[in-house]
């Protein structure tokens, strides 16, 4: 058998969870965590598991099963978004709500993590349905959110609507209006301006600097793959930026053009048709081939586990900045160091929504609406900032971003849990 089956057994063992835990173990090893907070940070600090029941359009009604983990509030409330998808589990919930709590930590906004998550075909419900799902959950989750304990956000098939009925239901039981309760919201009822664009651009904004830092010049050749509120601003944002656009995708398939993608025309036939499929400006190509296409920077933008050890020897992009989280298996990323591509990890590339999320909270606490260019300018400070730091830590320890991000991430929430001695 080759290396790159042996490889492949392995990771397909691991589900995203044991994926997460690993990731911690490894950066424990070399950073020398203590053993206690490592044991304690390994388990999440709280896991909800609600059902819920919604009345459908066909007057019948149906139980869904919802979760809101709590990994860890060292620094501060928790955070991090819901998700609606019929794949959603325990296990996934539990890793994105500790790669929350890295991604606050990385970006030192005073955050632990969270997320929340529902098993539902969303994408097939009607805005009713959604609506209520949306009230009955929150309803159920009431009791461990709030501004000051636990702040969802939007993440996959979530939007500002569903945001806008999460604060409303909350505020409803509480008598008054609460903001706060939730980020991702419509400006309207105290969303920030720049928070819907904030995740790409942030995203932008490393890929900048990891340019920089490899010296490669601009006008690079960007491949997406998901075309939702990551993956379509990330394309917007990167053209605007004299990135050419050669390949996207979504959930149907993708669309590819060595000379550049006109995207203002793809974000209409997305919109008319519901998909980029079939969009006759460039070749079709399927979801999997945007990863393997020809290109410089990669940017993963859709679910988990997607770059495995299977497809990482074919990637020919040189920076791989992951929008989605967990895009990467373990496996792969040592391959792909091995092959000298920088990977800009998730609780880095990713961190520009939570921390416009960060700067919504403010702003809702204090009732004092900031500019959009204010939100922006702040955002990249942080993104450099959190940039620098990662890439001073993995040249230190002498190891790729990931484990740079996570030498200072973890180390952050090691000090705060040490400092308040909540572990055994
Ligand atoms: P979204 O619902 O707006 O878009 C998801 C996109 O992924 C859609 O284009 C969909 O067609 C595509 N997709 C779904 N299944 C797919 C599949 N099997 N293969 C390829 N594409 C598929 O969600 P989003 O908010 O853009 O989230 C995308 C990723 O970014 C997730 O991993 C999420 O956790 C991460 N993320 C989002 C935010 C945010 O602010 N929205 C912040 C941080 C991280």
């Amino acid at each position: 058998m080759s290396s790159t089956l042996d490889r492949s057994a392995v990771q397909s063992s691991l589900n995203v969870w044991q994926m997460a835990q690993r990731q911690l173990d490894d950066i424990a090893s070399i950073i020398g965590l203590d053993a206690s907070i490592h044991a304690y940070l390994r388990e999440p600090k709280r896991a909800l598991i609600v059902s819920v029941p919604v009345r459908m359009d066909s007057g019948a009604i149906k139980v869904f099963e919802g979760y809101r983990v709590q990994h860890n509030m060292a620094r501060g409330p928790a955070k991090g978004g819901i998700r609606f998808h019929p794949d959603v589990t325990i296990d996934e919930v539990k890793a994105l709500a500790m790669w929350m709590t890295w991604k606050c930590a990385l970006v030192n906004i005073p955050f632990g993590g969270a997320k929340g998550g529902v098993i539902c075909d969303a994408k097939n419900m009607s805005m009713q349905e959604l609506e209520n799902l949306t009230r009955r959950f929150t309803s159920e989750i009431s009791i461990i959110i709030g501004p000051e304990k636990d702040i969802p956000a939007p993440d996959v098939y979530t939007t500002p609507q569903i945001m806008a009925w999460i604060m409303d239901t909350f505020s409803m039981q509480k008598g008054y209006s609460i903001p706060g309760v939730v980020t991702g919201k419509p400006i309207a009822i105290g969303g920030s301006l720049g928070r819907d664009k904030a995740t790409a651009r942030g995203c932008l904004y490393v890929v900048q600097e990891a340019m920089k830092e490899l010296g490669l010049s601009d006008g690079a050749r960007v491949a997406i793959q998901g075309f939702g509120n990551a993956g379509l601003n990330a394309a917007e944002l990167m053209l605007e930026a004299g990135y050419k656009i050669v390949a996207v995708s979504d959930s149907r398939g993708g669309v590819a053009n060595t000379d550049g993608l006109d995207v203002q025309k793809i974000v209409a036939h997305k919109a008319e048709t519901g998909s980029v499929v079939g969009f006759s400006g460039g070749e079709q190509i399927s979801n999997k081939d945007v990863l393997e296409y020809d290109c410089d920077v990669l940017i993963p933008a859709a679910l988990e586990k997607v770059i495995t050890a299977e497809n990482a020897p074919r990637i020919k992009a040189k920076i791989i900045a992951e929008a989605a989280n967990g895009p990467t298996m373990p496996e792969a990323d040592e391959i792909l160091q091995e092959r000298g591509i920088m990977v800009l990890p998730d609780i880095l590339a990713n961190a520009g929504g939570v921390t416009v999320s960060y700067f919504e909270w403010v702003q809702d606490l204090q009732e004092n609406f900031w500019e959009e260019q204010t939100v922006n300018d702040r955002l990249r400070i942080i993104m450099v900032r959190a940039f620098r730091e990662t890439l001073e830590r993995a040249k230190k320890y002498n190891v790729n971003m990931r484990r740079g991000a996570y030498a200072v991430a973890v180390g952050r929430v090691a000090e705060a849990t040490s400092l308040r001695g909540v572990y055994p």
